[in-house]
């Protein structure tokens, strides 16, 4: 087994106090050692052990790889007019998801694998090592079943999403949809799936169909996972802590009370800023989150409608700017709170023994990714240990 050691760190973000200054772990002028995919070693660069190759970033910072905790990758055709639509001032009811839940459908496994293929390749470029991929462009039981297919060929982060609308052919039979997607297309859906999600909202499902369906997926062994209070605040967010969903995301409507809920819980709060950027809606106020103690994730809601972007330092700039995160936040919440929505301990930071995850940033500090928005600082990108991007 080979050593490496990634040497002349000018700023190394461990998330680990022990390891560093401050809550981010901090060390100046250091070095790591990857062997076997994990961290086997982290001190003062002039002292690395013998390995068998050694890189120097001199000058350069070196983070944790984001998470991306919350994305639905798996899709074809293209919403941009929509967008433009939107920007416009247009209200614009016509097509909408519905047109790419129509163009997934008809889409060949190699259009999906290629879609896929090249919003991962971004993801890389952007800093994600950990994404995960959301079914809920299908909406029937073979299609729902084919794209999660897709998704794990690319993540073990997967979820099923088919209550994400209900489909245009079931608009007079909601709940008929809801036993389907608890029934024939959970069970199809299953064997490719970690996770279960529904979108409890005003317009999508309500509480007691969101209940449902998780339900039935926690029985059949999946673990769950919402879309929570984005459009209005219909009590998503106590059947989340009721059911202990790793996560309850959006969270742009929230009462003291659903606060005070997940305070006391184990559920994630993740925020997305990139949906009420393209949505041009108001954003939630972190600080409420944070003086309340909720572990609050970042994560990019990469979809074709509502936030078309793999860019995590776009959201952290966004969080920053307007959500009332500290950079510092910003980056534990795409990192190690990000790992917790997926309930992983072992990414999300580079202790001993985690995974040699991260990126390499053409940055003196981490501050940096919000400090200067809209320029892409990633030098390279590492998994176990191997380089899958480099600039
Ligand atoms: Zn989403």
């Amino acid at each position: 087994m080979s050593s490496v050691a990634i040497t002349e760190i000018g700023s190394l973000v461990t998330n680990d106090s022990t390891l560093g200054h401050g809550a981010l772990g901090i060390r100046e002028n250091a070095a790591i050692v990857i062997e076997d995919g994990k961290i086997s070693w982290i001190g003062d660069s002039a002292k690395f052990p013998a390995v068998d190759a050694a890189l120097s970033v001199a000058g350069k910072t070196v983070i944790p790889g984001f998470v991306d905790s919350h994305a639905h990758l798996v899709f074809a055709g293209d919403r941009s007019e929509e967008f433009a639509a939107r920007m416009r001032g247009e209200s614009y009811s016509a097509g909408g998801i519905k047109t790419t839940v129509a163009a997934t459908r008809s889409a060949s496994n190699e259009v999906l694998r290629e879609n896929t293929s090249r919003l991962v390749a971004e993801m890389h470029r952007a800093g994600i090592t950990t994404f995960e991929s959301k079914s809920g462009y299908a909406l029937d039981v073979e299609n729902e079943a084919r794209t999660l297919q897709i998704a794990s060929e690319f993540t073990t982060e997967t979820t099923f999403l088919g209550a994400h609308v209900v489909p245009t052919e079931f608009a007079d039979g909601a709940d008929e949809y809801v036993a389907l997607v608890a029934g024939e297309m959970l069970t199809a859906a299953k064997p490719h799936a970690k996770w279960i999600d529904v979108f409890c909202d005003r317009g999508a499902f309500d509480v007691d169909q969101a209940r449902t369906i998780l339900s039935a997926g926690i029985a059949a062994g999946l673990q769950p996972r919402i879309h929570a209070n984005q459009l209005a605040n219909i009590g998503a967010v106590k059947l989340a802590v009721e059911l202990d969903c790793a996560s309850a995301d959006h969270l742009s409507h929230l009462s003291d009370e659903d606060i005070d809920l997940l305070a006391g819980s184990n559920t994630v709060a993740t925020l997305l800023p990139g949906a009420e950027f393209s949505t041009r809606s108001a954003y939630p106020d972190a600080r409420r989150l944070f003086a309340a103690g909720v572990s609050v994730a970042l994560a990019t809601d990469c979809n074709p409608g509502s936030s078309f972007t793999t860019s995590m330092a776009f959201c952290m700039a966004v969080a920053v700017r307007d959500m009332g995160f500290s950079p510092e936040q910003a980056l534990l919440a795409a990192t190690s709170v990000g790992a917790k929505a997926l309930r992983r301990t072992d990414i999300g930071g580079l202790s001993l023994g985690m995974k040699a995850d991260f990126s390499v940033l053409n940055a003196p500090s981490y501050i940096h990714l919000s400090y200067r928005p809209g320029v892409d600082l990633i030098d390279s990108t590492w998994i176990d240990g191997k380089n899958v991007y480099q600039r």
